[in-house]
């Protein structure tokens, strides 16, 4: 009873940095009801990812091993979570909202016929009753949504939302390892082959965020983002008018229909801070505005606004870096 499971993400065996953030606001919920912080692991030769589990924090973990598992499927995956989930009937299950944790959050849901909270930006018990608060209107309202009886209280939680748990190497707890009926025919998706992607870039993980908008002005100007970013070991985001523009591939859009990323600094480029844009980045910790229009409504949400032409602000603060980190 009010055992809480964390779903650890991860990449042919191999966990996705912060897969195992959940863990600590995982143990926070279960201590108060009395419960156990569980990982849930599904994949193919993935033990490995049981020891790492231990070591943030989790106190039990349930791992799947099977070959049909080896990438991520979102129907096989599904079933497996489903047969767990029924069998041990855990309080709550949080998943990341990332895109696997997104899908495979959203089939579990429809399959045990249960709701789900998606992209809560908080989790918290209020007596009895489970409580979860998301953003709402683009970002302009947190809602916080209530279960009081069903189970299991499925929730996608934003990555970033809780501090990363701390790392104890030598932790050990209880696996669990369970097998599933699940076979090729179960599965509506064959993976023929991977094709990996010539962009490389994780926003949603990255602490430094350099964005550029329509202001960037042509798609030669990224790469002066790209530099400046590189510099101070970011990742370079944008907003939806330069991906439409063909400037940079829509893997660096952030905002409602782009990712939703939480980096400790965001550089908005050029970016006049539609409340779309704004739903993906406003809870950045730090946001530095560079826009030559000072009515432009992104400084009203930043930190530090720089009004000015970015040709001229981006090259002057990359020469500032490079003299103050000696490069
Ligand atoms: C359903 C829907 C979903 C959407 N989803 C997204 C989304 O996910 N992400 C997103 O970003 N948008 C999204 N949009 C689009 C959004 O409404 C805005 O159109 C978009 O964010 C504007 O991008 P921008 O700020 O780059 O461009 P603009 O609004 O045109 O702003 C450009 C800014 O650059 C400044 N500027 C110009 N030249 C310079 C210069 N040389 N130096 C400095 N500043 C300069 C200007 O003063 C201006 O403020 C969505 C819209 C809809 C309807």
């Amino acid at each position: 009873m009010g055992d809480v499971w964390v779903y650890i993400e991860h990449k042919d065996g191999v966990a996705s940095p912060l897969s195992f953030e959940l863990l600590g606001i995982g143990k926070k919920l279960a201590q108060e009801r009395g419960g156990k912080v569980c990982a849930l692991i599904i994949g193919e030769n993935v033990d490995p990812l049981a020891k790492e589990a231990f070591s943030y924090g989790a106190e039990k973990v349930y791992v799947v091993s099977n070959p049909l598992l080896k990438s991520f499927r979102s129907d096989l995956f599904t079933k497996s979570a489903c047969e767990l989930i029924s069998k041990y009937g855990p309080d709550i299950v949080l998943f990341r909202s990332t895109t696997q944790g997104t899908d495979l959050s959203s089939g579990v849901a429809g399959k045990l016929q249960v709701g789900l909270c998606a992209d809560a930006i908080n989790v918290y018990h209020d007596g009895n009753v489970l409580k979860m608060v998301r953003s709402a209107f683009g970002g302009r309202f947190n809602v916080t949504v209530a279960n009081e009886r069903v189970t299991p209280k499925l929730v996608t939680v934003r990555p970033k939302a809780f501090e990363m748990p701390e790392k104890k190497d030598g932790q050990e707890g209880e696996i669990i390892k369970e097998s599933v009926s699940i076979g090729e025919s179960d599965a509506l998706i064959k993976i023929l082959d991977f094709v990996k992607s010539a962009v490389t870039v994780n926003l949603v993980e990255a602490d430094i965020i350099v964005s550029g908008g329509r202001g960037v002005g042509k798609p030669e100007g990224f790469n002066l983002l790209k530099e400046f970013a590189d510099l101070i070991g970011g990742a370079v985001g944008a907003s939806r008018a330069a991906v439409d523009s063909g400037w940079i591939p829509y893997e660096h859009q952030v905002g409602q229909t782009g990712k939703t990323v939480k980096p400790k600094l965001y550089i908005a480029c050029g970016i006049s801070g539609a409340i779309q844009h704004l739903a993906g980045m406003r809870t950045s910790d730090c946001i530095v505005a560079i826009n030559k229009d000072p009515d432009a409504p992104i400084f009203k949400i930043a930190t530090f606004g720089i009004v000015g032409d970015l040709y001229q602000v981006i090259p002057k603060l990359i020469e500032k870096f490079k003299a103050k980190l000696g490069r």
